[in-house]
């Protein structure tokens, strides 16, 4: 049995401006109040694990026992077919510098990857997002969505965050970092994800 979200207030485990903002928009509906780990001044715990729900675990968890209020954690990240999976969870890795993260050279990245290895057109990927709501009794919940798409080059568009420029998911022509973010927010892998955390926890 699910476990259902009756606090009015919820944390939002994670640091990343470009997340906050949408979950922010996907939970307003629900009335539920956010603050996010940033925020409250938390620090980030170290992603540890090789999965997906295993470091969205580790995040929801730390800022759940850190705040005494149930979080909620993303851990999201772009899987590319001819790359065998990569980035994957390491996508955000794949951006690091020392002055901080650079999403334009890890679309790069991936780019000339694909051209070295002459990958066949459609270069086929999926976003996949696993959300974890965590209370601070140590339950958990876990909640997983993808959207498939191909990867596109040049970068395209404004809208959004991380890899969106490179993204048109699949039927569209426009990226996600072109589309108006409601239409992102109608189909992408986030949205799926939610929406079976709202049929689990918010009925
Ligand atoms: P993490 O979940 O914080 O480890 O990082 C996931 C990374 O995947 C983000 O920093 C983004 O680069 C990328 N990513 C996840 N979701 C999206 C999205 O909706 N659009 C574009 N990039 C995304």
């Amino acid at each position: 049995m699910t476990r259902k979200l009756t606090a009015d207030r919820i944390v939002l485990a994670t640091h990343n401006a470009g997340k906050v903002r949408e979950i922010r928009a996907l939970l307003e509906p629900f009335g539920v109040a956010v603050v996010s780990a940033g925020d409250l001044g938390f620090d980030e715990p170290e992603e540890t694990e090789r999965t997906f729900a295993g470091n969205a675990r580790i995040k929801a968890h730390y800022a759940a026992k850190k705040s005494g209020l149930p979080a909620l954690s993303d851990d999201s990240g772009i899987i590319v077919d001819a790359l065998d999976g990569a980035p994957g969870v390491y996508t955000a890795n794949w951006a690091e510098t020392p002055e901080g993260r650079d999403f334009v050279m890890a679309m790069t990245k991936v780019w000339a990857l694909l051209e070295e290895k002459h990958a066949p057109e459609p270069r086929t990927a999926r976003f996949n997002a696993t959300l974890c709501l965590a209370w601070p009794d140590g339950h958990d919940e876990l909640f997983e969505g993808q959207v498939e798409g191909r990867i596109v080059w040049p970068m395209r568009g404004a809208n959004g965050f991380g890899f969106d420029p490179v993204f048109v998911p699949e039927g569209k022509a426009q990226t996600f970092g072109e589309m108006d973010p409601a239409e992102k927010h109608a189909m992408s892998h986030r949205a799926v994800a939610f929406a079976k955390l709202v049929e689990g926890c918010f009925g």
